[in-house]
């Protein structure tokens, strides 16, 4: 499933520049994740680069926007198309 940033968020920025995805920009008061790009990081990273680097543990998982690891590689498959998965077999978010 896609991250969001909850209402905790303290507005640093530090999350932004991290994602590979470019799926996260200020919002109005905090910042936010635009679904549809988030790939909870994978076929970049095995772990979700938003969430190591937020100081105060307000990237979260999205509980209602739920997806498989199916549809994550046709979301990164959508985004790049023809491009190759990294580091996925050390992927670490829930396989569902
Ligand atoms: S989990 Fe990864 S892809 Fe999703 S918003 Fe965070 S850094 Fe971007
Ligand atoms: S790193 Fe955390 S506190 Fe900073 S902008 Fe991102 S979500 Fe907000």
């Amino acid at each position: 499933m896609a991250l969001k940033i909850i209402e905790d968020c303290i507005a640093c920025g530090a999350c932004e520049p991290e994602c590979p995805n470019s799926a996260i920009s200020e919002g109005q008061d905090i910042y936010i994740i635009d679904l549809g790009h988030c790939t909870e990081c994978f076929g970049f990273y095995a772990t979700q680069q938003c969430a190591d680097v937020c100081p105060v543990e307000s990237c979260v998982q999205d509980d209602e926007h739920a997806e498989t690891r199916e549809d994550l590689v046709a979301k990164f498959q959508d985004l790049y198309p023809g491009r190759a998965l990294e580091n996925t077999d050390k992927w670490n978010a829930p396989v569902l």
